[in-house]
């Protein structure tokens, strides 16, 4: 067996039913995913062939090719998904690595949907702490060292006793994680906290292993220096478009049905700081298109987009509609940070995210980018901020202002309210604290309702369009039968918290709908809340 095992969590190692969008799904808390839920739609399992998953997370399949490029054999490493471990660990294994995002459920998805529906553990967290108790048991039968790298690593300082862990490890891999690998093998001593250095992108290596839903990643970092942003402190990169290429004809030959770019920013590849630059953007797109084309796959998608970027790269926006031929019925849904709405906000904590406008023109921007986006047939979840550290009832007004403007032009797409986190590593940590529904003004109430409302309708209308993708009939069935119901709930929660924020401590946090027994009880309560409260 191989000596070295990389694997990640059951909310990580899955493919989300084929849609990303289900994965936020894993940060609400347990008690209110419904184990079949769970299990059968949002994180299905990934299956192996020949001792290794049949797809991976795009991290860990770059950590697979760092070792493989610096020297270690394939047979040497296994990728593994969480379920097969007892399987797979044995005397041989000397290396665990463990790759996470959210190991205690204070992501900021995470940590909003615990504020907002009364808390509890998320799922997110619960399938981190049942894979450690795992890989801890088997430890104590094989004695090997075990390495947890990832963006979630600030949420771990001081826990590396409990869960077991050798070596926390933050930043790159590339460079750095190969080196550590090797003096643990050869039973050097190595720090319990170590942080990869950043890699030039010509010296990253190109997957070996296909990445789930077909992720590629195309930029690492962000020049716009928003001060809650992790990214950001990276230096900004476009990775070399024949490593992107060849990533996208792994991902194609191993049969994902389209291109997942992942990025910051789609509008910066090939970027010169916050220079933009329409040919390399359109080349990426155009380039890549032609190889997955010869496959059968003609969709591109990506993470993630700026408002301002698109303003100024309106072209490369057309062209990639174009390209991927949008439209209704076939959109796009990046994530796009619209923030707040109040300029004083925009110039203390992002003030380089209107660039190359001023704070002043934010709100314009986000009214107008929408627009753009929208008719370009990009659906998008503009996500916001509730709770930086001096924000006042007039800078909430403004925000829901600019919610107001864009229900009024139709925006089609999410408003999402999402409560501070100061992330380890950002500029805002030390400055800012978790933020909880307590104590915030009405107009912050208000502003979170406002996008509510927005999201609600707009789920209404597409979710059936959504929901055609999932593969499975049977579990698209289930999906399109619960749907209607957690609508009927969730318009019935914002009734509720209009009325009274503090229904969400009162009778929110008992509800339990984790077995199916929960699930028949709970529904109609949830549901009967808002109406009782008309
Ligand atoms: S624009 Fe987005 S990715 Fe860039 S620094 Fe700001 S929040 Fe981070």
């Amino acid at each position: 067996m191989a000596e070295i095992i990389l694997t990640a969590d059951r909310a990580l190692f899955t493919d989300f039913s084929g849609v990303n969008t289900l994965g936020f799904g894993l940060c609400l808390p347990l008690r209110l995913i419904p184990r079949f839920v769970e299990y059968r739609i949002l994180a299905p399992a990934v299956p192996m062939e020949k001792g290794r998953a049949v797809h991976a997370p795009y991290a860990l399949g770059k950590v697979e090719a760092s070792l493989l490029v610096a020297g270690f054999r394939r047979d040497e490493i296994s990728i593994v998904p969480p379920e097969h471990l007892e399987k797979v660990i044995d005397k041989d294994t000397r290396i665990i690595g463990v790759h996470t995002v959210d190991p205690q459920g204070l992501a900021p998805v995470s940590w909003t949907l615990r504020v907002m529906t009364g808390g509890g553990k998320t799922c997110t967290a619960h399938e981190f702490e049942k894979l450690m108790y795992k890989i801890s048991r088997l430890k104590e039968k094989y004695n090997f060292k075990v390495i947890v790298g990832g963006p979630g690593i600030w949420q771990l300082r001081g826990l590396e006793k409990k869960f077991n862990i050798d070596v926390l490890y933050e930043g790159e891999a590339e460079i750095t994680f190969p080196v550590v690998v090797r003096k643990l093998l050869n039973g050097e001593e190595v720090p319990k906290f170590v942080t990869g250095k950043m890699v030039p992108p010509e010296e990253i290596p190109t997957i070996v292993t296909p990445s789930r839903n077909g992720h590629i990643q195309i930029t690492r970092g962000c020049p716009r220096g928003c001060q809650f942003c992790k990214p950001t402190m990276l230096f900004f990169r476009s990775m070399p478009l024949d490593k992107i290429l060849k990533e996208a004809e792994t991902n194609a030959k191993a049969g994902a049905k389209e291109i997942n770019f992942v990025t910051e920013d789609v509008l910066l590849y090939g970027a010169k700081g916050l220079s933009l630059n329409s040919r390399t953007v359109k080349d990426l797109f155009e380039k890549t298109m032609k190889v997955i084309k010869k496959y059968s796959i003609n969709m591109i998608t990506f993470s993630h987009v700026t408002l301002s970027s698109a303003l100024v790269l309106k072209n490369a926006v057309e062209y990639i509609s174009e390209l991927n031929e949008l439209s209704e019925n076939n959109p796009l849904f990046p994530q796009v940070g619209f923030e707040s709405g109040s300029p004083r906000i925009v110039d203390r904590y992002f003030r380089g995210k209107p660039y190359p406008w001023k704070p002043k023109d934010w709100p314009w921007i986000v009214v107008e980018g929408s627009k753009l986006l929208n008719e370009n047939y990009w659906y998008p979840c503009l996500t916001y901020i509730i709770g930086f550290p001096d924000a006042t009832s007039d800078d909430y007004a403004k925000t829901t202002e600019v919610i107001d403007r864009l229900k009024e032009e139709g925006f089609k797409g999410w408003t999402f309210p999402l409560f501070l986190v100061p992330i380890g590593g950002t500029r805002i940590e030390g400055k800012a604290g978790f933020k909880v529904m307590k104590g915030l003004p009405n107009e912050a109430i208000e502003s979170i309702i406002a996008g509510w409302d927005i999201s609600i309708d707009f789920s209404k209308d597409i979710y059936p369009k959504i929901i055609e993708k999932i593969r499975n009939p049977l579990v698209r069935r289930i999906i399109n039968m619960l749907i209607d119901k957690t609508f009927e709930a969730m318009e019935n929660w914002v009734i509720s918290i209009r009325k009274d924020p503090e229904v969400i401590e009162r009778n929110f946090s008992s509800v339990n709908i984790r077995e199916l027994r929960g699930l028949l009880f709970s529904i109609p309560k949830i549901v009967s809340l808002g109406k009782r409260r008309h």
